[in-house]
């Protein structure tokens, strides 16, 4: 049945987005999340820093205007741009300042950042008032105080898309704010150790906090997931929710159709029109594309051998390194042939680059962010296995499962509300390599000598429903309960 939703009117502001900028999992969210909303009535624009590494030469650009933002004592120019984002259609407002916004590097460019947003509401330099800023991490997180601070009427809800990332800077970023230290209790307090945390800022200025699912939002008021944050979020109880992310299925079914060498899915799924590539059974496509990657890597080129694959930023601190390696380092690789892509952490890339040299036919490591390989990868692998220590939601299960591949994960935060535990993937209870182990051997003897389990499991992953409709309905909840006033 069609709901009704409330007229409202909401300004998404993010440091990443897809395909303009992409870092991570937030560079997705920000590509899908704003087009889900849009469809349901929300009135949604994005809004972003225009940095110079922003890919839009195929993009037209509009000039929406300029103003003046007093940031470090000066008076420095802004421009404003809108691009319409080539997917989800929705208008993008892009923010230009050579000095803060060129490269995003430092503290100041968010802090910069923040503030042109809300001085550029406050101006009326966007053709658009919002009635809700929707933050997320850190990088705006400051907008909530700003906006207070600034009397601007607007309510707010930050996202915590990964906690464990604060962004925490000198004190000093509040004078080039021009803020008062003295006016705020808790900038107070913490200028004791010369820091502003700007995430802690958003928690507590926000109207309401929401992660990314409903498992690490009970996590994070915990002392073990909650980075130091857990009091402040325990206080803000009844004001701090969990909603699971979604991905974009039509975006992911194109890049099947269109980007994999040989395009599969369940039978008798349909194909997407405009492709002329033949259309396989899942169970022969990814035989076919596994022979393809393994030629393409190096590796033995053979359908008898299980390939299990890691595709994530190296943060050792989170997604689960040093398991992952200490397992590699002690089972018998011979048996298995893994593909590692990943960046961000020299130490690490060392040492498993060590794998390779003496497995050259069982290891491929890829050190960079290359989304087509990434794909690739996805469609040539039986398993993918999901180390992390902690997981807000995580997108590569959800990914991975559309390509009919069995993620193996450890239990924690949104791996929980996202795979079933023997039903469409593998989940280890404890964070150690042995744990770790014990789901990849069972993975492996599951792959090879228990087919029609392991088929059943497939065709399960293959039906999971991760699409944006449940949760973008859900964020259409708080933002309604946000504009009359309930929080
Ligand atoms: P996080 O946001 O913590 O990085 P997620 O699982 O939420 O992790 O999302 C990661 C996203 O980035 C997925 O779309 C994944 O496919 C992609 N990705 C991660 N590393 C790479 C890489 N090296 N090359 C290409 N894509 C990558």
């Amino acid at each position: 049945m069609l709901r009704i939703y409330t007229l409202m009117n909401v300004l998404f502001a993010v440091w990443e987005l897809d395909p303009f900028f992409k870092f991570g999992g937030l560079g997705d969210v920000a590509r899908t999340l704003p087009g889900a909303l849009a469809t349901l009535g929300v009135d949604i624009r994005i809004i972003l820093p225009y940095y110079k590494a922003l890919k839009l030469s195929n993009y037209t650009k509009s000039d929406v205007g300029h103003l003046t933002v007093k940031f470090a004592g000066k008076a420095e120019p802004v421009e404003i741009y809108s691009v319409v984002h080539p997917t989800s259609k929705v208008l993008v407002y892009l923010i230009r300042n050579k000095k803060y916004l060129d490269v995003a590097k430092s503290a100041d460019t968010f802090a910069f950042f923040n503030l042109a947003v809300v001085e550029s509401i406050l101006g009326k330099k966007l053709p658009f008032v919002p009635d809700i800023i929707h933050c997320n991490d850190h990088h705006t997180s400051l907008i909530p105080l700003l906006s207070k601070e600034k009397k601007l009427q607007v309510k707010s809800i930050l996202t915590i898309h990964n906690l464990s990332y604060q962004g925490k800077a000198s004190v000093n970023t509040l004078e080039k704010l021009n803020l008062s230290k003295s006016k705020c209790k808790v900038l107070h307090w913490e200028s004791k150790n010369k820091q502003v945390n700007f995430l802690m800022e958003g928690v507590i200025h926000a109207d309401i906090v929401n992660t990314v699912s409903p498992t690490y939002a009970k996590e994070i008021m915990t002392e073990e997931f909650g980075y130091d944050l857990e009091d402040i979020l325990r206080g803000k109880e009844g004001r701090v929710f969990g909603i699971i992310n979604g991905i974009d299925v039509d975006y992911l079914r194109n890049i099947m159709n269109h980007s994999i060498d040989y395009p599969y899915g369940k039978p008798g799924q349909d194909q997407r029109a405009g492709s002329k590539k033949k259309f396989y059974h899942w169970a022969e496509g990814k035989k076919l594309n596994k022979l393809y990657l393994q030629k393409k890597l190096g590796l033995t080129v053979t359908d008898k051998i299980p390939m299990f694959s890691f595709i994530g930023r190296f943060d050792p601190m989170q997604k689960g390194m040093d398991i992952l390696h200490k397992m590699m380092r002690r089972i018998n690789l011979e048996n298995f042939q893994f593909c590692i892509l990943g960046s961000g952490n020299k130490n690490w890339e060392e040492r498993f680059q060590w794998l390779c040299k003496f497995y050259p036919e069982n290891v491929s490591c890829n050190f960079k962010f290359d989304e087509v390989l990434a794909h690739q990868i996805y469609a040539a692998s039986d398993f993918i296995i999901i180390p992390s220590k902690f997981e807000p939601c995580g997108l590569v299960q959800m990914i991975s499962m559309f390509f009919a591949t069995l993620p193996i994960a450890h239990r924690t935060g949104g791996l929980i509300d996202t795979i079933k535990e023997n039903v469409d993937g593998i989940l280890f209870e404890r964070y150690t390599s042995e744990s770790l182990e014990r789901a990849v051997k069972k993975a492996h003897y599951l792959w090879k000598a228990e087919k029609s389990k392991y088929k059943t499991m497939v065709e399960a992953a293959l039906s999971a429903d991760f699409s944006w409709k449940s949760s973008a309905a859900e964020y259409v909840k708080l933002y309604e309960g946000l504009v009359k006033g309930e929080y």
